[in-house]
């Protein structure tokens, strides 16, 4: 099994390096800023292999060219997106080999919190960048509400058991936004309790898992009764389908 370590950046990002199991070599995810990478890699003696990227934003590349001064190793990212030392764009694909030490890994196109954002699936593991949050998804900066909605069907319909690397750690006001939509979730409670002691403990609540999100998360649960509710609630109108709960919802959460 690859192993995943957590390095933190900037006030709540997650940069994750991905170690293959027989070698100190390591994928460095979404390095926004360079520095906590090269004192992770030094401190934990691993030597990275390429970097995978999810989409643009400068917290997700920023640190890429400082990086590759120091190792020279390709860039893999989406081909839609102007991402910094570039050398491999990608877009879905069943399976990606990336580097002969990993096993393959799966591209997932989901287009929504940018147009050409993608996830990165291998083993159990999603690299979902911010299309996907624990509790919570992207908010539209660029894309559509009905491309996210549809990107996140897509990784509904993953194994449960998948493990949710996203790249922020916002669990605890997603839940809280959760809450307001969907009061009376046994589940949710459960969670909110579990999160907070984590916080309290100042541990990571990422990565979650694909059950967990589909039992708590509400940008996965626009297709149930209670949530359609809520949202024509907010909405003020009757909502016809599951992406215009979606949509409303994403909206209210923007000004939650
Ligand atoms: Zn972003």
């Amino acid at each position: 099994m690859l192993k995943v370590h957590a390095v933190p950046a900037f006030k709540d990002n997650y940069i994750w390096l991905v170690q293959s199991e027989n070698s100190r070599k390591v994928l460095i995810v979404d390095p926004g800023d360079a520095d906590p990478v090269l004192q992770h890699l030094k401190q934990l003696e691993l030597t990275p292999a390429a970097i995978l990227i999810t989409h643009h934003h400068a917290d997700h590349v920023g640190g890429v060219s400082d990086l590759l001064e120091r190792y020279p190793v390709p860039v893999f990212g989406p081909a839609s997106e102007t991402i910094p030392a570039l050398t491999d764009p990608l877009t879905e694909t069943e399976s990606l080999m990336v580097e002969p030490d990993f096993p393959l890994f799966k591209v997932i196109d989901t287009p929504g919190h940018t147009p050409g954002h993608i996830c990165y699936l291998t083993e159990n593991k999603l690299f979902c960048g911010d299309t996907l949050f624990a509790g919570g998804c992207g908010r539209l900066l660029g894309g559509t509400a009905p491309a996210l909605f549809q990107s996140l069907q897509k990784l509904k319909q993953l194994p449960a058991d998948t493990e949710i690397y996203c790249a922020h750690e916002y669990t605890q006001a997603n839940l809280c936004f959760a809450n307001a939509v969907e009061a009376d979730s046994e589940a949710l409670q459960r969670r909110i309790r579990k999160v907070e002691q984590l916080r309290d403990a100042q541990k990571a609540t990422v990565p979650s898992v694909m059950s967990e999100e589909l039992a708590t998360n509400p940008f996965l649960r626009s297709d149930l009764p209670q949530i359609k509710k809520a949202a024509e609630q907010y909405a003020g109108r009757p909502l016809l389908n599951d992406e215009a709960v979606f949509t409303a919802l994403r909206s209210w959460k923007d000004g939650f």
